[in-house]
C-alpha cells in the first residue's frame, strides 16, 4: 500500500512538474510571439476636439495639455507619428513600421486647425483630419482655407461623410450621397485632392457599407473596434481598422490604452477575438 502510495506520489510530482513546464514554455511563447506582432502592429488613435469644451459633449474633447502629454510621451519613446495615408503606404512599400502610431481626428472641429496643426508640427508629426462636409465653415468647425492649410502643411484629410448620419440606419439609397459625394465634393473644393480615407459615424458599418464603401473608392475606413493595425489587416480588412478612442484621462490611462489595443490586435491576429475588449 505504501509502495503505491510513493508510486503515486512519484507520478503527481512528475505530472505537476511537466504541466509547469509545459505553462512556462506556453507563456514564453507567447511573450515573444506578442513581441514580435508589436514590432509591425500599428495603433491608431481617435481623437476629435482638442481644447476646451465649452459645454458640448465632454467626451469629445481633451485639453490641449493633456493632448500635448500624448504627443511628448509618444515622441520621447521613439514613436513616428503618421496619417492613415502614410501608415498604408509603409505597409505597401515593405517599410518598417515599428514604433509607427496613427493620429486620427473626427468631426473636422476648429480647435483642429487651431491647437492640433501647431502641435502636430512641433512634434514633427501628420495625422487624418475626418472632416463632415456639410459642416466646414460653421461655428466650432474649420473653415474651408483652414482645412486647405492641413492639407499644405502634409497632413491627410479624409471623409466623415456630408451629413455625419448614421450609416447602417439611413436608407441605402442615401449611401452614394453621404460616400461618393462626400469625396466628390472634397476632390472639388480642394484642387483634385483624391479622398482615400473614411471614418465611419458614430464608428458603425455592416457588410453592406462595406460593399458600398469599396465600389465609391475608398481604400482605408476605421471604425470605433479596438485592435492594432498589421500588415495582414491592411491585407484582408482594410475597411475595418480599429482605432484606440482617447478621452481626457492621464497619460497613465493613455498608455495602458495603447498596451492593450496591441494586445487586442494580437488576440485577433491568432484568431481570439474577446469582446470584452471591444469597449476599449
Ligand atoms: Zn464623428
Amino acid at each position: 500500500m505504501s509502495d503505491l502510495w510513493k508510486k503515486y506520489k512519484k507520478y503527481m510530482a512528475a505530472a505537476g512538474i511537466s504541466i509547469i513546464v509545459l505553462l512556462a514554455l506556453t507563456a514564453f511563447y507567447v511573450r515573444y510571439d506578442y513581441q514580435q506582432y508589436c514590432k509591425e502592429a500599428v495603433p491608431i488613435l481617435e481623437y476629435h476636439g482638442i481644447g476646451s469644451a465649452d459645454g458640448w459633449m465632454k467626451e469629445l474633447f481633451v485639453s490641449k495639455e493633456t493632448f500635448e502629454t500624448h504627443l511628448q510621451y509618444l515622441h520621447d519613446n521613439g514613436y513616428k507619428m503618421v496619417s492613415v495615408k502614410k501608415m498604408a503606404e509603409m505597409f505597401a512599400n515593405g517599410e518598417s513600421t515599428e514604433k509607427t502610431i496613427v493620429m486620427t481626428f473626427d468631426d473636422g472641429y476648429l480647435d483642429n486647425y487651431t491647437n492640433v496643426l501647431p502641435l502636430l508640427k512641433k512634434y514633427n508629426a501628420t495625422a487624418t483630419f475626418f472632416v463632415v462636409h456639410s459642416k466646414i465653415g460653421h461655428y466650432r468647425y474649420m473653415t474651408h482655407d483652414q482645412i486647405q492649410s492641413l492639407i499644405d502643411n502634409g497632413m491627410e484629410i479624409g471623409s466623415h461623410t456630408i451629413n455625419h448620419q448614421i450609416l447602417t440606419d439611413i436608407d441605402p439609397q442615401y449611401l452614394s450621397w453621404e460616400l461618393a459625394t462626400s469625396r466628390y465634393f472634397l476632390k472639388k473644393d480642394y484642387n483634385g485632392y483624391v479622398v482615400r480615407s473614411l471614418s465611419y459615424p458614430n464608428g458603425m458599418y455592416n457588410s453592406k457599407i462595406l460593399t458600398a464603401v469599396k465600389e465609391y473608392g475608398y481604400y482605408w475606413a476605421v471604425t470605433g473596434n479596438a485592435g492594432t493595425v498589421s500588415k495582414k489587416t491592411m491585407e484582408q480588412k482594410p475597411l475595418e481598422l480599429g482605432r484606440i478612442y482617447i478621452d481626457d484621462s492621464n497619460i497613465n490611462t493613455f498608455k495602458e490604452r495603447l498596451r492593450y489595443s496591441y494586445w487586442v490586435g494580437y488576440l485577433k491576429e491568432r484568431g481570439v477575438n474577446i469582446h470584452f475588449f471591444k469597449s476599449l
